[in-house]
C-alpha cells in the first residue's frame, strides 16, 4: 500500500529560497511550477525508498500584512488563492503588523509556530500521514520533526544549497542534525530545471465570444484577446 504523504511548506523559507533555484539554471526570475512542486518531491522521496506514495494535502503557511499596515496586498492575496483554487494547496496565511523594523522576525516566528502546529497535530491523528515532507531546513524546527517522529511517523527535509552551490555550513540547517530526518535530504536547486513553470501554448475557446484562439493562459476561464479589449475599454 502507498505511503500517504503531507507537504508542509514554509513559504517564507521557499521565498528566500527561490533565488539559488534561479541561480542554477542561470536566470535571475522565473515562474515556478507549484502546481507540480509537491508531486514533484513525492515522487523524488518514492524513488529514493522505492516505495509508493500518495500525496494527501499541501499546506502552505504564509504571511500577509495586515489592513492597518496600508500596503498593497492584492498581488499577494492573488498568489494565495492561486494555491488553494488552482494548486490545490491548503494556505494558512497570518496576518502580520509591518513596520517594526527590517530585523523584526516575527512574521517567520509566526510561520513556523504555526506549520509546527499542523506538523503535529497531524501526526497525531491516526491514519492522516505517514511521511511529513518539511519544505525548510530551518533549525527552528527540530523540536517539531523530534515530536513526529516519537508518534511513529517518518520525515523528509527537503533543503537547498548555498548560492555557490555547496553544503550549507555544517550546524547551520536540519542536514545532518541527528533524530530530526528518515531520509537523505533532497534538496530544492537540484530539482531547478523540473521546478520552472513552461507555459504551453495551446488553442482555447473563448467563454464570452465562442472563438477558438492560441494562449498559453492555464486558468479556468479563458476570454480571447477582443473580448479582454472590450472588458478593459468598459473599465
Ligand atoms: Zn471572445
Amino acid at each position: 500500500m502507498a505511503l500517504k504523504a503531507m507537504v508542509f511548506i514554509d513559504g517564507a523559507w521557499l521565498y528566500r529560497s527561490r533565488a539559488t533555484v534561479f541561480a542554477k539554471l542561470g536566470e535571475e526570475n522565473f515562474e515556478v511550477d507549484y502546481a507540480r512542486l509537491p508531486r514533484l518531491l513525492c515522487e523524488e522521496l518514492a524513488n529514493a525508498i522505492d516505495e509508493d506514495i500518495s500525496l494527501v494535502r499541501t499546506l502552505y503557511f504564509g504571511t500577509i500584512p495586515s489592513a492597518r499596515s496600508s500596503f498593497n496586498t492584492g498581488k499577494q492575496r492573488a498568489f494565495y488563492d492561486f494555491l488553494e483554487a488552482t494548486c490545490h494547496y491548503e494556505t494558512h496565511i497570518h496576518e502580520v503588523e509591518v513596520g517594526y523594523g527590517e530585523n523584526s522576525l516575527a512574521d517567520e516566528a509566526w510561520v513556523s509556530m504555526s506549520l509546527a502546529s499542523s506538523i503535529l497535530y497531524y501526526a497525531a491523528i491516526p491514519s492522516v500521514y505517514d511521511v511529513a515532507l518539511l519544505v525548510s531546513d530551518n533549525l527552528v524546527y527540530a523540536p517539531a520533526l523530534y515530536a513526529v517522529r516519537k508518534l511513529g511517523k517518518r520525515t523528509q527535509v527537503v533543503s537547498i544549497h548555498t548560492p555557490e552551490g555547496t553544503e550549507q555550513p555544517a550546524g547551520t540547517t536540519l542536514v545532518g542534525k541527528g533524530r530530526v530526518m528518515d531520509f537523505a535530504p533532497i534538496y530544492l536547486d537540484d530539482h531547478a530545471a523540473e521546478m520552472k513553470l513552461v507555459r504551453e501554448l495551446r488553442k482555447r475557446i473563448c467563454k464570452q465570444c465562442g472563438r477558438e484562439e492560441e494562449t498559453t493562459w492555464a486558468g479556468t476561464d479563458f476570454f480571447c484577446s477582443e473580448c479582454r479589449g472590450k472588458h478593459h475599454r468598459r473599465d
